[in-house]
């Protein structure tokens, strides 16, 4: 096994250990509305083969070598700076969202609107985060399948989702929401 390897195993373990202790404490809060559907849970399953399973069986096995394809030792290294960047980010928005963090769509019942931290910058830091780290994972996951699939699996999730979580906060928020939602963009920075 060789860095782009480690690094694509090492980056799944991160992020399962910064998001483990938001994942202990949202179980023992209460839900006070479930909004995800059928489509949406799977479209998380797919996620979680294509960015997790089919990434580690890449850096375990030679399975998918018939894919692979070079890239340059800068060009990984700055893949692996974008990554950590990513990985801040979404630890940053996680810390942000506290309680109000959850990996499907859902309000719990003590709910309250963030808007400030990284939510300050942009609607959808968290999903940012992801999109980043797996446009920067195509830089040291060198294969034509895995890399884009990854890339291209949460962009489907971020396109079906988004519209619906918006709906559910303006739903939830009124007029709170709509006036941030004009001070923000979804995922580009605004200072
Ligand atoms: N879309 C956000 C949050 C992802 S976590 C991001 O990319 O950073 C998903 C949950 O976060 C949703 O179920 C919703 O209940 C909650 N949420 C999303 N935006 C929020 C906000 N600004 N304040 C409070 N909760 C929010």
């Amino acid at each position: 096994m060789a860095l782009p390897q480690y690094a694509v195993l090492f980056f799944v373990f991160l992020h399962a250990v910064l998001r483990y202790p938001f994942y202990q404490s949202s179980l023992k809060l209460q839900i006070a509305r479930k909004a995800s559907s059928p489509t949406d849970k799977a479209l998380m399953y797919g996620v979680l083969i294509c960015t997790v399973i089919l990434p580690v069986i890449w850096a375990c096995t030679s399975l998918f070598a018939f894919a692979d394809y070079r890239v340059s030792k800068e060009g990984m290294w700055l893949g692996l700076s974008l990554r950590l960047v990513a990985a801040f980010l979404f630890y940053r928005s996680h810390k942000d969202l506290g309680n109000n963090w959850s990996d499907k769509l859902e309000l719990r019942t003590s709910h309250s609107l963030v808007c400030n931290g990284v939510y300050k910058y942009m609607r959808h830091p968290m999903y940012a985060s992801m999109l980043l780290a797996l446009a920067a994972q195509c830089l040291y996951l060198t294969n034509y399948l895995i890399a884009p699939l990854a890339f291209l699996s949460y962009f489907i999730l971020y396109l079906y989702r988004t519209p619906q979580e918006e709906k559910m906060m303006e739903q939830q928020f009124g007029g709170q929401y709509l006036v941030y939602k004009q001070k923000t963009d979804a995922l580009i920075p605004r200072w």
